[in-house]
């Protein structure tokens, strides 16, 4: 027998519109490419989303076409957001860090049919559009005064393009599985694969991010996006934030330290969401600067995901901020959130040093997310906070396959699909991430954690960044080299960092030699890229004894 309630899909429409019955007067606070502030409010973003869906209708644009965008955090992204998938298209964020030949990749792989760009991507869209064969017009997101002077076929103004379209707009009813947005993985494997989200995956994944054990987002809220709208849709906050009408500030191109702790002052921001690079930047300007962000912000909640947040990150957020760290984990192939690090009323009498520990690990699933870790002969293993293994996932707003069924099958038969990172799951449902599976550290048939080496000598006050990596040895198959880059103005030999990182890892993870770089390769997502320092050491030799 079936249910008597009402049938309603779940659309991103649906979202849009609810924030412009309750919320209209809440506010998207956007810095711009230019520089200056931008104000305005849901019931503005819903009306000029209305104008740009009559606009892509007159472009002829048709249910399921992609639509690309290269762009930062900002007011016309969010319309892009709402209007592009609202009318039926798919929106397709592209990651601006990428390589020029990988953009041009992507973009030919999706078909895309508009490219909008901001004016900061003018030159690189000069570049590639003779490449980009699917698509019929590039949109710059500026007014007739700010057209850039380029040479580009088809070049059109934004605001030239909704001016004068009427605000009323009927969303069609769609089918809720229908594609909504779609993402690259930065492909540090072969080519970059797309991620075809859904409007049915998006509600389900924004309604989680609103509950008190995902990010408790409200109304009440004044949420600073770090993390960019062209990666996994700013973890979805443009749609969760609409969902509960959170005033959402966005950055624009401006992420160093003290842009992002002005826009904290200014904006009264309650819940930042970022890498942990943004927030080493961060911390790195109030300490250069002697601020007091404790008194100075309103900074509650920050979260930090996309690679791990090492302990002293957490404890300067918890201590010198005031702020309670929500450590995260995910991946674009699970839209991406997975996992968030709250606290059981058990940790209510729990001391600051036990909470820390806690903190580092990236926590319990969401409902809507099963976890499991398995071995290599694919038997679960047991929640013990120590067996790690491969860590695999089932849920409705993860990854089925990729666009275009690249890659082949993804799932298993029972349906689960594998992660490529290793780690344990506590008695209490915690999970950690010991590593991703290609960067563990082989040694003498045990598994050393790189990112529980990086994590301890982050915590040395001369060390900036740290990257640990293996390498061949010819008695333990492989060892342990700590890569560091030290603060500007500080010291720290070999003796001293070793010696530091001895209380506080196991005697035989201590890394064989310390090398010292002035910088560390990163992804275009920000995270370390150990395929690249592994090239960049792969004549290293350790001294065997
Ligand atoms: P990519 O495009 O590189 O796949 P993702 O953002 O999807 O970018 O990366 C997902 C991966 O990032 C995860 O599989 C995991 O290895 C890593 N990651 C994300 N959050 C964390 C975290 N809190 N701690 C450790 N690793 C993390």
């Amino acid at each position: 027998m079936l249910g008597l309630m009402q049938d309603q899909p779940l659309l991103i429409s649906s979202v849009l519109e609810h924030a412009l019955s309750a919320h209209p007067w809440s506010e998207i606070s956007s810095r711009t490419v230019e520089g200056p502030m931008h104000h305005c409010t849901y019931a503005d973003i819903g009306r000029r989303a209305k104008q740009l869906a009559n606009a892509m209708t007159s472009l002829d644009v048709q249910p399921g076409d992609r639509i690309g965008t290269l762009a930062w955090n900002g007011y016309r992204h969010m319309e892009l957001y709402f209007g592009v998938s609202g009318m039926g298209a798919i929106l397709h964020t592209i990651n601006p860090r990428l390589f020029p030949e990988q953009i041009e990749f992507i973009a030919n792989h999706a078909e895309d049919q508009y490219l909008f760009f901001d004016l900061s991507f003018a030159a690189l869209v000069e570049q590639l559009a003779p490449r980009m064969k699917s698509v019929k017009a590039f949109i710059a997101l500026t007014d007739r005064s700010r057209m850039p002077a380029i040479e580009v076929p088809n070049l059109l103004c934004y605001e030239d393009l909704i001016d004068g379209q009427s605000s009323e707009y009927a969303w069609p009813v769609l089918d809720e599985r229908a594609a909504s947005s779609m993402c690259y993985t930065s492909g540090t494997t072969g080519n970059p694969k797309g991620v075809l989200f859904s409007h049915r995956s998006t509600i389900l994944h924004s309604l989680a991010l609103c509950t008190s054990d995902g990010f408790g987002l409200s109304s009440a809220d004044s949420a600073l996006l770090v993390v960019p709208m062209f990666h996994v849709n700013a973890w979805g906050m443009p749609y969760a934030g609409a969902m509960c009408g959170a005033k959402l500030v966005l950055p624009g191109p401006a992420l160093d330290g003290e842009s992002i702790y002005e826009l904290m002052r200014t904006e009264e921001v309650t819940l930042a969401l970022g890498v942990p690079t943004v927030w080493m930047m961060l911390q790195q300007h109030v300490e250069a600067r002697g601020l007091d962000p404790a008194k100075e912000l309103r900074l509650n909640r920050v979260v930090i995901g996309g690679a791990a947040a090492p302990r002293a990150l957490v404890e300067t957020f918890e201590t010198r901020f005031d702020t309670r760290v929500l450590h995260v984990w995910g991946m674009t192939e699970m839209s991406p959130l997975g996992t968030v690090c709250t606290r059981l009323p058990k940790h209510r009498t729990a001391r600051l040093d036990e909470l820390l520990d806690l903190q580092a690990k990236q926590g319990r699933a969401l409902f809507g997310v099963s976890m499991k870790v398995i071995d290599a002969d694919g038997s679960e293993l047991p929640h013990d906070g120590k067996a790690s293994g491969h860590l695999l996932v089932k849920g409705p707003w993860i990854v089925s396959q990729y666009f275009r069924g690249e890659g082949g099958r993804i799932l298993d038969d029972a349906g689960w699909f594998d992660t490529g990172d290793i780690a344990t799951i506590d008695p209490d449902g915690y999970m950690q991430i010991t590593d991703r599976a290609k960067d563990v550290i082989k040694s003498g048939g045990e598994w050393i954690s790189s990112i529980d080496l990086e994590n301890a000598a982050i915590g040395h006050p001369a060390v900036a960044e740290a990257a640990v990596i293996g390498i061949p040895h010819a008695k333990w198959q492989e060892r342990p080299l700590l890569v560091v880059v030290l603060k500007s103005g500080k010291a720290a030999s070999k003796e001293e960092l070793l010696g530091f990182l001895e209380t506080r890892v196991a005697k035989w993870w201590l890394p064989d030699d310390v090398a010292y770089v002035d910088e560390l390769p990163h992804t275009a997502t920000g995270k370390l890229q150990k395929m690249k320092l592994r090239e960049q050491f792969r004549d290293y030799r350790l001294a065997e004894g």
